[in-house]
């Protein structure tokens, strides 16, 4: 992983000291790949009248899961706020792989007061993106430390954030699957002011009711607030990011760097687009149904 570690570090321009293949052979050794789903049947053209799953791929895209997750190499991608943390956790749990959240990385790296964490702060008080060059560190790290306790497979949620990352990322390890969570711009805001944090045991809540009506064929959104239990609700606080005009700074930046980001990996055949049609009760199941893991869970809760 030191050697990974390096390529990392070193980026597309330079010229790389083990091939990819080896490096993605170092990263997911003992696997061996088993296709349980043929390509057609991951992306269905259509869920339900409400919500369909675009693909205008090239290529299918072929879903492969090894048993205790194994071969699973995920990115989520999507607008600050629209839930690729409590998405990609869920999955994670369900299929025993690792979540990886640059975001969680970064205010660890703060909280730390380690070398970075004054630079760091700078950065994300103003809702900049912190560099590749910073990112890629703590990842690489991430990635040792996991890799020594034995970790394999992983979701990424939060990285890659731009096409420079993107090619980094895809010199080292084969991604299998990128999928891109999509909400109304409208929604992600509303989303993302009502976002609240309990100050004494860090749960996460939400006090926005989004309810969208729906017009000229567009299908309207509901999302339920997500309040707190009696003991937290006076204990909320909002993280200092979550301002209207930071978090309009942030879907501004996301739209100018990670767009491309899902190009690259359209180009690849490697992009899911998923329309989240609400809050967690109605999205959850449509993206299980989507991934082809519905019975995984079915099969879950009956053996429970
Ligand atoms: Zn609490």
């Amino acid at each position: 992983m030191v050697v990974m570690s390096r390529l990392l570090r070193a980026g597309p321009s330079t010229s790389p000291l083990i091939s990819p293949r080896i490096a993605c052979r170092l990263f997911s050794s003992f696997t061996s790949e088993i296709t349980i789903h043929s390509p057609t049947s991951l992306i269905p053209n259509s869920i339900n009248n409400n919500n369909s799953i675009n693909s205008s791929n090239a290529k299918p895209l072929i879903l492969r899961i090894e048993p205790h997750g194994r071969n699973v190499h995920w990115v989520f991608l999507g607008c600050p706020g629209v839930g690729k943390g409590t998405y990609a956790s869920r999955l994670s749990k369900l299929i025993g792989v690792p979540h990886i959240a640059t975001g969680d990385l970064v205010r660890e790296e703060l909280a730390s007061s380690g070398p970075l964490s004054s630079k760091l702060a700078e950065i994300v008080n103003q809702g900049k993106l912190v560099s590749d060059e910073i990112i890629v560190d703590l990842l690489s790290r991430r990635l040792e430390t996991g890799e020594a306790k034995g970790e394999a497979g992983f979701i990424l949620d939060g990285f890659p954030r731009t096409v420079r990352q993107a090619e980094i990322l895809e010199g080292v390890i084969d991604i299998d699957l990128v999928i891109n969570l999509k909400l109304r711009e409208e929604a992600l805001l509303a989303k993302c002011l009502g976002r609240r944090i309990c100050s004494e045991c860090g749960g996460n809540y939400n006090v926005a009711c989004i309810d969208i009506k729906g017009d000229d064929g567009s299908p309207g959104l509901y999302m339920a607030p997500l309040l707190p239990p009696p003991g937290c609700a006076s204990k909320l606080i909002t993280r200092s990011d979550d301002r209207e005009e930071v978090v309009k700074e942030r879907l501004r930046i996301y739209n100018e760097m990670t767009r491309p980001v899902e190009e690259f990996y359209q180009k690849r055949g490697k992009l899911l687009q998923f329309d989240l049609p609400g809050g967690i009760p109605e999205s959850w199941p449509k993206l299980l149904q989507a991934l082809n893991l519905d019975d995984q869970e079915d099969g879950q809760s009956a053996a429970a």
